[in-house]
């Protein structure tokens, strides 16, 4: 499970493909979502696979990958993807609510002129994490469980991260998200 901060999404200008690999977004341009989809059913009926609509250049998405259709915004914000555990740790730094909801959900959004004044009290009153170190342990079974930890430096890293998404957000009036 992992939680993505960014902002509200800008508007959507057409929907494409894409296998998934950074370089994989195609170039078609349909109007709706409807539409896009229909043609990859197209593609699908006539070849029990979609991998030839792929650009990407690897084999296995070229031949036999599926394609997923994927909106194309106006104006994408910087985002930052993180495990839940650390963002939680990040949620507490910035004095946010860090509890789950009933399904087990992590999310909010605030203002992007609350958020980064979060950031900046963030930064200033927690300037350096030692980072937890990985451990294991024996559970229930002898089952091996790790604990990943979170390295050195990590919460400094994260919050510059999080006061350029907030600058941007900022810049465009838009709302900070995290999901
Ligand atoms: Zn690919």
């Amino acid at each position: 499970m992992s939680i993505t901060f960014s902002t509200e999404p800008s508007p959507i200008t057409g929907f494409a493909f894409t296998c998934g690999h950074d370089n994989g977004r195609t170039e078609h341009r349909f109007g709706s979502y409807e539409d896009a989809r229909v043609f990859l059913q197209g593609e699908l009926d006539a070849h029990g696979y979609t991998g030839g609509l792929a650009v990407c250049g690897d084999v296995d998405c070229c031949s036999f990958g599926l394609m997923h259709i994927e909106a194309i915004e106006s104006d994408p914000a910087p985002d930052l993807n993180v495990t839940n555990v650390n963002a939680r740790h990040l949620l507490e730094l910035l004095g946010l609510d860090s509890e789950s909801d009933e399904g087990g959900c992590l999310s909010g959004s605030v203002s992007a002129e609350d958020f980064l004044g979060r950031v900046l009290l963030a930064q200033a009153v927690s300037p350096s994490d030692a980072g937890i170190p990985a451990r294991q342990e024996t559970g229930l079974g002898g089952v091996t469980i790790v604990h990943m930890g979170r390295p050195v430096g990590y919460s400094e890293d994260r919050l510059a991260a999080l006061r350029e998404l907030a600058d941007f957000a900022i810049n465009r009036r838009r709302t900070i998200q995290w999901c």
